[in-house]
């Protein structure tokens, strides 16, 4: 059993997924628009902070030092090499970027990509081993988002622990760092899955963003997520205390009331799920689409 947390509410865990100035989609955040979130940030008296380090203080009850936040970027997407890290450089901030490791230097799109925009190129591609050695040269984390960005809480026990084991192993091995955080695919888990992250030898696992029924551990650490559609002053009252403890309130009575998630007959949680549209009001025939990341 893994003991809940309490994470101070100071302490924010972004995530992100693309940062990009030619997509609409409600993954890619305007590369413009993630500098102004990250300065409004700083300006504001916040502290970057690792993932690592959020994960250190809460196992050892450390209390947070003033207001910080960690930032994280799902799947690997090549524009987190193009233009989200020469944001991350020039205002000194670090983050955590979770890879699929199949996907890396595969030169092909994501499978939820495909018939999803009007056209997919290589700039939608998961990033190449030199694009993530950059990464890692600019002192970024690598994190585990599995091997093939399955659902786990679909997958049969062996099946999970290859995905979850053997991710650290490949990505440990091909860049030469420590992976020790985990983020699960479209929030997919159960109690079998969080186990097993925890028997893998991670030291913290993330969800996003907060829902009903997931009890908040070192291994399902809850986070903001940040879309397209995040503006600043979005942002602003996302990080208004009072807002937070009104959401807090909120979620806690959602939680009292729901199903326990490990006795869900649902096993998949869509903590993606998101209306896309193309640049120019393409949208692929049917209407508004949904994409599982
Ligand atoms: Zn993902």
């Amino acid at each position: 059993m893994i003991p809940e947390v309490r994470k101070p509410h100071e302490c924010l865990i972004l995530a992100y997924h693309r940062i990009n100035e030619s997509r609409q989609d409600a993954l890619s955040v305007n590369t413009r628009l993630f500098r102004r979130h990250l300065e409004h940030l700083l300006e504001t008296g916040y502290r970057n902070v690792t993932l690592e380090e959020v994960a250190a203080r809460i196992r050892c009850k450390e209390p947070s030092p003033g207001r910080c936040f960690a930032l994280t970027f799902d799947d690997g997407y090549r524009d987190n090499y193009t233009d989200a890290l020469p944001v991350l450089k020039d205002l000194g901030c670090q983050a955590t970027f979770f890879l699929a490791a199949d996907y890396i230097g595969a030169n092909r799109p994501f499978p939820w990509d495909v018939g999803r925009f009007a056209w997919v190129g290589p700039a939608d591609y998961a990033m190449d081993e030199r694009e993530v050695g950059a990464l890692v040269d600019a002192g970024m984390s690598l994190g585990s988002h599995t091997c093939s960005h399955p659902l786990l809480a679909t997958l049969d026990a062996p099946r999970v622990w290859h995905e979850v084991e053997q991710s650290k192993v490949t990505l440990e091995r091909r860049f030469g760092v420590s992976v020790r955080t985990f983020c699960y695919p479209a929030g997919s888990l159960n109690d079998g899955v969080v186990a097993c992250v925890a028997r893998a030898g991670y030291v913290a696992g993330v969800v996003t963003p907060p829902r009903p029924g997931i009890p908040e551990t070192l291994f399902t650490l809850k986070r903001v997520g940040v879309y397209h559609g995040t503006t600043l002053p979005r942002l602003r009252l996302r990080l208004n205390p009072l807002y937070s403890r009104v959401r807090g309130i909120i979620w806690e009575w959602k939680e009292r009331r729901s199903i326990p998630f490990t006795q869900s007959s649902t096993p998949v949680a869509r903590h993606h799920i998101q209306r896309t549209r193309e640049p120019g009001g393409n949208e692929r025939p049917g209407g508004a689409l949904e994409v599982l990341a």
